[in-house]
């Protein structure tokens, strides 16, 4: 499983979506943790034309997701039925991707 791991500041519960080295709301420390790894496609696009190396990858779908911890972040999708998605999609954490970022897939429908 990959691991999305974000900042929260311990003053004022703050979440970073990208590494920062202080809260930039009141100036607190902020603590990694593990994030749920769920969330919503607020906006995606499909890329069928790469550079070489992401080829085999094609068609490539890039989303902004927004996670449940409040904050977007953008990641790409896999899965044989990425292509099914739609601004609202619930996405997951995928147990396996092709980058050494976390990438996600979309969520079975019903799955909490
Ligand atoms: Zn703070």
């Amino acid at each position: 499983m990959n691991a999305l791991v974000l900042q929260r500041c311990a003053e004022c519960d703050y979440v970073a979506n990208f590494w920062r080295i202080g809260c930039p709301r009141c100036l607190g420390r902020l603590e990694d943790f593990d994030a749920a790894g769920t969330g919503v496609v607020t906006t995606f696009s499909i890329i069928h034309r790469w550079v070489e190396r992401f080829e085999p990858h094609l068609p490539i779908v890039l989303a902004i997701i927004e996670l449940d911890e409040g904050v977007e972040i953008m990641s790409s999708l896999v899965g044989d039925d990425r292509l099914q998605i739609a601004v609202g999609s619930p996405v997951e954490i995928a147990p396996e991707g092709w980058s050494e970022k976390p990438q996600f897939r979309l969520a079975a429908a019903g799955s909490e």
